[in-house]
């Protein structure tokens, strides 16, 4: 049996963790921090996802913590409802979809590694800065000087990794097509039914909002997450995308023309405490994630527009899929077997991310409509709808049938 070392105590590397010790391996986590703090603010884990956590036996700490989204609803600007896309098990799912605190989720993570893979099992303030391959080992080498043998080794550091530098030394700045992205959460009376998500606008101005906590549900209020997305219409290359750096209102002006029957975007925003800007950047799709016994994972792998819910989803396919690999082929094979399995999936999602993802019906219901009085359904065929909604679900992998991780090596 392999060991295994994972860079980036993340979503993706905690995970990673754990479906690597459901399997049978010895795994210990490096993280640049020198604590786990909750860090960000709203994200989603698609039911594909969540169904993969509650296999590992999470599911009562997500549904305590998560809110279980009902369903997405597009919205026009004027308020009209474009689309209601249900996500909950009453739909057919065979998992629930959560909203969730990132932060919270990344700390409830690291407790679940530290209870099963043992204290000391997350070694924090341990920056990677890159590997050097021997023969059956790799040496990962660390900002302090320090280096680490083992067999295997996966880099889970995010969008600035710099094992995937090392890995590609030629590749060039972060892609940004314009779209900044302004966020915040703040307690608000419970907006509608309380599990809702809202996104509303176009690709211009959008407002995106959900609640993100079960515990302000559960007591009749709302920890409300929103995001502010607006277009500036000169691309350029942003490289210093960082998710803690903070903003003021100067965008709020074109949500001024917003109106939502259940919500007021301005007061909401106007409330929040701590606002932060963070551009929608991505990265081309590589030609592989693998170099020998090393390989990138979840961001580090394939970063995309956090469009259609699906950063950390994918990270959460990824720890499944390569935990799977590796227990059928614990060596470079398994890895390799993973970059098969995953690459090629996650490409069409980045792909399909810039083009809107499952969002584009707001853009063609905002090139149609003309005012409040306009009805949607003059407008925009049911068929239109479901093809978009359907075409994306497809790209982003909704299985109902995903295999089972129960079978230890
Ligand atoms: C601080 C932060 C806040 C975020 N907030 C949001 C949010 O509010 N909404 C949203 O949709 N997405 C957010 N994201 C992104 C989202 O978490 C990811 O898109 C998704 O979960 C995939 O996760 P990942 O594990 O691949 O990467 P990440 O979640 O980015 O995790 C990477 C981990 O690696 C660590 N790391 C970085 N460099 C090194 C290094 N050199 N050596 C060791 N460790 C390193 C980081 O500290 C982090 O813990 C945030 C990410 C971060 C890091």
């Amino acid at each position: 049996m392999s060991d295994v070392a994972i860079s980036g105590a993340g979503i993706g590397g905690l995970v990673t963790a754990l479906c690597l010790k459901h399997k049978g391996f010895n795994v210990k986590v490096f993280e640049a921090d020198t604590e786990i703090r909750a860090l960000g603010v709203g994200i989603n884990i698609m039911p594909h996802a969540s169904k993969l956590l509650i296999q590992l036996g999470l599911g009562p700490q997500l549904d305590a913590l998560g809110v279980q989204t009902r369903c997405i609803e597009y919205r026009t600007k004027f308020g009209h409802l474009i689309q209601s896309d249900p996500r909950s098990i009453e739909a057919g799912f065979e998992a629930p979809q959560y909203s969730i605190h990132r932060g919270e989720l990344q700390a409830m993570l690291a407790s679940e590694v530290e209870k099963q893979l043992g204290n000391g099992s997350i070694k924090l303030g341990k920056p990677v800065v890159g590997f050097r391959q021997g023969d059956n080992t790799v040496a990962i080498l660390f900002k302090d000087g320090s280096e680490f043998n083992i067999d295997l080794f996966i880099d889970a550091t995010g969008l600035h990794s710099k094992i995937r530098k090392q890995m590609n030394p030629n590749e060039g700045p972060l892609c940004y097509e314009g779209t900044m992205m302004f966020r915040g959460a703040v307690e608000t009376d419970a907006i509608g039914d309380g599990k809702t998500m809202v996104i509303a606008g176009d690709h211009d101005v959008k407002f995106v909002t959900y609640p993100i906590s079960e515990r302000a549900r559960q007591s009749g209020c709302a920890l409300t997450n929103w995001v502010a997305e607006v277009r500036h219409t000169e691309p350029r290359h942003i490289n210093d995308a960082d998710w803690g750096r903070g903003a003021t209102l100067d965008f709020i002006k074109p949500f001024k023309d917003f109106v939502m029957h259940d919500m007021n975007l301005i007061e909401i925003m106007e409330k929040t405490e701590v606002v932060t800007e963070y551009p929608m950047v991505d990265r081309n799709p590589l030609s592989s994630w693998t170099k020998g016994n090393v390989a990138l994972l979840g961001d580090a792998a394939h970063p995309m527009y956090p469009i259609g819910a699906n950063g950390a989803s994918q990270a959460i396919l990824d720890a499944w899929s390569i935990a799977h690999c590796l227990s059928e082929s614990p060596s470079t094979g398994g890895l390799q077997a993973y970059e098969i399995a995953r690459l090629p999936a996650t490409s069409k999602v980045v792909q399909s991310n810039r083009e809107g993802g499952p969002e584009k019906v707001l853009d063609i219901a905002a090139a149609r409509v003309t005012g409040p009085n306009d009805r949607i359904e003059d407008l925009i065929s049911l068929k239109e709808l479901k093809h978009v909604a359907t075409s994306y679900q497809k790209i982003a992998g909704f299985e109902k049938n995903m295999p089972k991780l129960n079978n230890k090596k």
